[in-house]
């Protein structure tokens, strides 16, 4: 099957070779696919440019452009379970999960539907008679979207959602390993009425496919969510051409625990923050962070619990967490519990893979609970993106002094994606949560999000937001037009020349 979206038409690739997708729960073949050159690329970037320059989109109006976001969602509703099969089949997730995934990419569409026409511009005062001044907002132009595996159609969507809601054009470049729901998407908005051009897809490696794009000069923003490694390269091959930059990055959060919480209800979530999806979440806490009088029973009672949970396959319904992405993955995981060991780490549970030969074929790593950590162990402040939480403790002789090395500890890194803070002191809360470095932070809670509320990270968690206002405006640009409708000319240099002069 041709994998080349490009002009509203499926086209074969060039010579990019071709791809296995594999399930990575038992190594089975669940698709193969055609993977584009970097020609294949730019001339999906010519496409987009195209239908951007002479197009009728960017002046379609945002009811029409609502419409069609709306439709999106519908076709999602209707299809949730073909999607959500495809999703499990290439992440290997739960099928809950995927099921989950797909309605909040119903949302993350409406949501934009929503936001198609917010804040469409607004009137300034010039400050002078006969001249009228007013903000406006513009689509940026064509949009390079580059996505990772662990999400994959849900941040998709949280970038082609506002992009389309903005009236931009755009080449999506999936990940490699997880490229079977954007085949679908493609099919989706051409139903939906998306005109040709506006949305194009190309598949295969960063390197082959990913990295021109970043450098074509007729892109005008790249939008990326994925590691910081690949988000350096990708801020530094957009420097050239100046383009806009989104970068949604890696995150190792904390998940601070005080002796003062609900500590049975900060247990059971102190859990799902690290084992949902085996870790491999962006925002997922892999960073305890507990009160040094309450560490022995809590982390007893986490390590009880962590040993049963269950590993399996999606469509294994007593399965609580799945597989890793990868064997490289799985050894990636492996390397970083390795290291903690040797840096002085506490094996409490876990740290190999699971001896059930039913599972042999699959990536699997068990529930990993790594105590006496430090805040310096590269175990701690480098993500590891698997199933492995590191435990570290902060005490003092004060109440101020508590919080205060919670928060120290809890800063201590060069990420600052997301965190919680789990207490029942509401001032405290409140404190700790303002004081933390971190672009979303959950209190007593851990891992919603809402599409109407920003997401993003500081420091090296990325540049910009997604979903909520921001999210639109990442793909609009802002123009102030001044219209002075009476000029008249000044004499500042000069007289006219008089007549017969
Ligand atoms: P990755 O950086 O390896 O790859 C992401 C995408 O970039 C893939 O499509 C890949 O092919 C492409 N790519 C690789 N090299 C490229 C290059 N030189 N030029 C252009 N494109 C290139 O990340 P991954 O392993 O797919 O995803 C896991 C990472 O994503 C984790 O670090 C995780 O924290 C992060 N993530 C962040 C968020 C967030 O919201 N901040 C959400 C999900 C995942």
């Amino acid at each position: 099957m041709p994998e080349l979206f490009i002009d509203g038409t499926w086209r074969d690739a060039g010579d990019g070779g071709s791809r296995e997708i594999r399930c990575p729960a038992d190594g089975s073949v669940v698709a193969a696919v055609s993977e584009g050159t970097a020609e294949d690329a730019l001339a999906a970037v010519r496409a987009a440019r195209r239908a951007f320059d002479h197009g009728p989109w960017r002046d379609t109006s945002a009811l029409e452009r609502a419409q069609i976001l709306h439709r999106v969602a519908d076709l999602l509703e209707a299809e949730k379970s073909e999607v959500a099969r495809r999703e499990s089949l290439d992440t290997g997730k739960r099928l809950v999960e995927s099921e989950i995934d797909v309605d909040d990419i119903v949302g993350v569409f409406r949501h934009y539907a929503g936001l198609a026409n917010a804040d469409s511009g607004r009137v300034v005062d010039p400050g002078m008679p006969n001249v009228s001044s007013r903000i406006v907002h513009e689509p940026v132009g064509v949009c390079a979207l580059i996505t990772p595996w662990n999400y994959p159609l849900l941040q998709t969507s949280w970038k082609v959602a506002p992009a389309l809601a903005a009236g931009n054009t755009f080449v999506l470049k999936p990940s490699e390993l997880t490229p079977s729901t954007s085949i679908w998407l493609m099919n989706a908005l051409t139903e939906a009425g998306v005109p040709a051009g506006v949305a194009n897809l190309v598949l295969g490696s960063g390197a082959r496919v990913g990295a021109p794009l970043t450098e074509a000069p007729e892109v005008d923003l790249v939008s990326f969510t994925g590691g910081l490694e690949t988000g350096r390269k990708i801020m530094a091959a957009a420097s050239a051409t100046v383009k806009k930059v989104a970068l949604e990055l890696g995150g190792k959060n904390p998940n601070i625990v005080f002796a003062d919480a609900d500590l049975d209800v900060a247990l059971d979530y102190a859990l799902t923050a690290v084992f949902l999806d085996s870790g491999q979440v962006c925002s997922g806490g892999a960073r305890l962070i507990v009160e040094e009088s309450i560490h022995d029973d809590f982390v007893d009672e986490l390590v009880r619990r962590a040993e049963k949970i269950r590993v399996g396959g999606p469509f294994d319904s007593g399965a609580e967490t799945g597989p890793l992405i990868s064997a490289e993955h799985r050894e990636k995981v492996e390397s970083y519990v390795a290291a903690g060991l040797a840096e002085g780490a506490t094996l409490r549970v876990g740290g190999r893979r699971p001896d059930d030969p039913e599972l042999d074929k699959g990536f699997f790593y068990l529930p990993t609970i790594l105590d006496d950590c430090t805040a310096d162990m590269s175990v701690v402040q480098e993500e590891s993106f698997g199933p492995v939480l590191t435990v570290e403790t902060f005490g003092g002789s004060s109440p101020d002094e508590f919080e205060d090395r919670a928060v120290e500890i809890a800063n201590h890194t060069i990420y600052g994606l997301a965190g919680a803070v789990w207490t029942e002191n509401a001032g405290r809360a409140e404190r700790v949560a303002r004081r933390l470095r971190h672009g979303t932070i959950w209190i007593n809670d851990y891992h919603p999000y809402v599409p109407q509320a920003e997401w993003g990270g500081y420091k090296q968690s990325g540049i910009g937001r997604e979903l909520g206002l921001a999210g639109l405006n990442e793909y609009r640009e802002t123009k102030h037009i001044w219209h002075n409708t009476k000029p008249a000319a000044q004499y500042w240099f000069g007289e006219p020349a008089g007549e017969g002069a």
